[in-house]
């Protein structure tokens, strides 16, 4: 494979609580990760009947859980005791570490969702650093050829955002708004300049949106490290992600909820939470723990 290659990968589908199915782009067969990103869903948009989106308590290991909301309301429950509602433009991101238990759910005035759920793999020497839970409500935001940019995580165009990460990382926003004055004159083109020591994905979040010529149908598009930019169109209301990190090294492996750097912590993981071990800690009102599936090794 050349240091230029790019390729379409599939969205597949899945469901994370009862009747509330999302899109994921990674992991896949075809691509683990991009950098140290190594989950992403795509949630919504969509409206409820009153249901809304309740994932029961249940635990994370060696990642962090990114959450970028578009639309609606999430809150957001942890085993160290965080309470916090997640607007519009805001992220919450909680650094699992050697072990936190959390909930999430859609508040019941809030009936539609647009969200993109991330996870960040933690390197080995992080793998068992104590648990966090950091909300950001401010990010760098700018326009430029009537794009609107938020910058979620790293460096963009002199912007550095808050969030706190563990690895050379980017996380980008880019939506075109439907009222723009070249809005009438139908999609609009931009130059996106990449770090060519970055690998890259898109995934398009709403509209529709070409990159370098090849129109993304339910497709995440990942572009290797080398390329030192990327040729966008998007129609007027569109919305994508750009993500961005350095070549992952080293071996980690994901396991339903769990990250690990070798089988021993994973299993181990697992135990804890099967047992009810204070590792796993209880999300204040919780009700419901979810259960994970037997391991396959
Ligand atoms: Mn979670």
């Amino acid at each position: 494979m050349t240091s230029t290659t790019a390729k379409l990968i599939r969205l597949r589908h899945a469901e994370i609580a009862p009747g509330f199915a999302v899109s994921r782009a990674l992991p896949t067969r075809e691509q683990r990760m991009v950098g140290a990103w190594c989950f992403l869903d795509h949630m919504g948009p969509v409206e409820f009947n009153g249901q809304g989106m309740h994932v029961a308590a249940h635990p994370h290991t060696c990642l962090q859980t990114f959450t970028w909301l578009i639309e609606g309301e999430i809150l957001h429950r942890d085993s160290l005791g965080s309470e916090q509602v997640l607007k519009p433009g805001e992220v919450n991101l909680m650094t699992a570490g050697h072990g936190i238990t959390h909930t999430e759910d859609t508040l019941p005035e809030a009936q539609h969702l647009h969200a993109a759920q991330l996870w960040i793999a933690l390197p080995k020497k992080l793998a068992n650093t104590p648990p966090r839970f950091q909300h950001y409500a401010e990010l760098p935001r700018w326009a430029r050829h009537g794009a609107h940019f938020t910058l979620l995580a790293g460096e963009y165009e002199g912007h550095i955002a808050p969030t706190e990460v563990h690895n050379p990382l980017l996380g980008l926003d880019l939506h075109f708004p439907s009222g723009h004055a070249d809005s009438h004159a139908g999609p609009q083109a931009l130059d996106l300049a990449l770090n060519p020591a970055f690998e890259h994905g898109v995934l398009v979040l709403q509209g529709e949106v070409s990159i370098n010529g090849h129109t993304l149908h339910e497709e995440f598009w990942y572009q290797a490290a080398g390329a030192a930019q990327l040729r966008l169109e998007a129609t007027p209301g569109s919305r994508l992600l750009l993500l961005g990190g350095e070549p992952w090294e080293q071996h980690i492996t994901l396991w339903w909820n769990f990250a690990g750097h070798d089988k021993a912590a994973l299993s181990e993981a697992q135990a804890d939470w099967e047992t009810g071990n204070s590792r796993f800690g209880r999300v204040p009102g919780e009700t419901e723990r979810l259960k994970a599936p037997p391991q396959p090794w």
